[in-house]
């Protein structure tokens, strides 16, 4: 593997996969532009390098060819932000002679990779009465013809650079596959590298004491994060809705509160192995109730053990905060994951955005501080504390797979 800012770009073709899955509105336009903003250091250092740019990208989830998400709304912005003209190929398996035609300094950008089952390697259109035989013929074709949309791809280009971290967790042709034929000329983007840095900065050999944030809807959507991270941290917070199958299952009164019945076994074992480990669990003291979950509701504070029938937590209540504040505050290290109340209304957002003016505090006196997984990531931006931490992760589902100790295949891809 080759790393990006010693690499020599010059008069060569770099196929850069980036991340330019931007949400649009009805009219087209990028509503958000923060992952195109993301890849343009890597592309600027391309161009700079005297290297040409073939990018590739998915957008949306299409199942086949589809306006909607054709690639082409995003030029624009692209061209803004680069500061280059961008080329078109509409089709990204037929962009041979516009490859071939690129001089140093310009840059071509691929139709949507999933437009062709072969990106992701699932087979499409199948009957809903399929047969398992059927399809795993359909699988078995899909998987075949993927081989010869992975090398198209690779034809392009002289050296491949993998900048899409928010894919990073799939084997897809062009986040994963393509690497192979690249041995010697494969590399990390610089999203890549702030984000695996950034990662391994709290997983590797953090400065302790390491302490991490874990909250959310569900035990269930987090068990793998939480028992890679009982062998990590020394002190776990766990708060939002999964706070209450914990609660019950210490023999806690939770009214109505969200609560994973079949989860209160693996709970209890939660807490027993962070005894033994040494890990000090954190859960909420008291709670802020409602009797309905709407921000309109009538609210108490009152302990999470117990909340009265009629009602269900919704927020951590300001005690609850002062508790964790303190092991926050002395901690050198702290990773965020998933909010700590129902925080989409603004009446039980305020011990979420507690926690954001905590991890502002703590980098602030030289924390480091890493917010990952899309409802935090969003509720330390609507605080406009995004550079105030020491790093915001872009990707929600590849980072909660790093978290739970899985290499992820476009990690692997390049370094292997
Ligand atoms: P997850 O996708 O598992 O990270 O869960 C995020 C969701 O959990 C957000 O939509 C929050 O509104 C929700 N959530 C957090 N705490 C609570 C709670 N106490 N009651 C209901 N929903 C909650």
């Amino acid at each position: 593997m080759q790393n990006i800012s010693d690499y020599n770009f010059n008069g060569k073709k770099a196929i850069v996969r980036v991340d330019f899955n931007v949400p649009l509105n009805d009219k087209f336009e990028i509503t958000d532009d923060t992952r195109i903003r993301a890849a343009i250091p890597t592309l600027k250092k391309v161009l700079a390098g005297g290297g040409s740019l073939i990018v590739m990208s998915h957008l949306g989830r299409p199942k086949g060819v589809t306006e909607k998400y054709s690639l082409k709304h995003i030029i624009y912005r692209v061209e803004e932000l680069l500061g280059v003209k961008i080329q078109f190929a509409d089709d990204c398996q037929k962009a041979q002679e516009q490859a071939a035609a690129l001089k140093p300094g310009e840059v071509l950008l691929l139709e949507n990779l999933r437009f062709y089952a072969e990106e992701e390697g699932k087979p499409r259109g199948l009957a809903e009465d399929a047969t398992d035989e059927e399809k795993k013929a359909a699988k078995a074709a899909v998987k075949e013809s993927q081989k010869e949309f992975t090398k198209v791809l690779a034809s392009y280009a002289d050296c491949y650079i993998n900048d899409a971290f928010g894919t990073a967790h799939r084997a897809h042709a062009s986040t994963a596959l393509i690497a192979k034929y690249f041995p010697n000329d494969k590399m990390f983007g610089y999203v890549m590298e702030g984000e695996i840095k950034a990662i391994d900065k709290v997983l590797g050999n953090p400065e302790r004491p390491l302490t991490a944030i874990l909250g959310g809807a569900k035990v269930s959507s987090k068990i793998g994060i939480i028992e890679h991270l009982l062998d990590l941290v020394d002190n776990m917070i766990i708060g939002g809705g999964m706070a209450y199958t914990f609660k019950k299952a210490q023999g806690g009164k939770i009214g109505k509160s969200l609560c994973e019945d079949d989860q209160q076994e693996l709970a209890l074992r939660i807490l027993d192995t962070a005894a033994k480990k040494g890990v000090k669990i954190l859960l909420p003291g008291e709670v802020v109730a409602a009797d309905a979950f709407s921000n309109d509701a009538n609210t108490i504070v009152c302990p999470a053990t117990e909340i009265p029938d009629e009602y269900e937590g919704m927020d951590a209540a300001p005690s609850s905060v002062e508790a964790w504040k303190d092991v926050l505050l002395s901690s050198k290290t702290i990773l965020w994951n998933g909010p700590v109340g129902a925080f989409e209304m603004p009446n039980f957002a305020k011990g979420t955005n507690a926690i954001a003016q905590i991890l502002k505090e703590a980098t602030e006196a030289g924390a480091f501080t890493l917010v990952g997984g899309g409802d935090s990531v969003a509720a330390v931006t609507q605080m406009g504390y995004s550079d105030k931490v020491s790093y915001v992760s872009t990707g929600g589902g590849a980072m909660l797979e790093y978290l739970e100790g899985i290499e992820l295949p476009g990690i692997k891809a390049i370094r292997e």
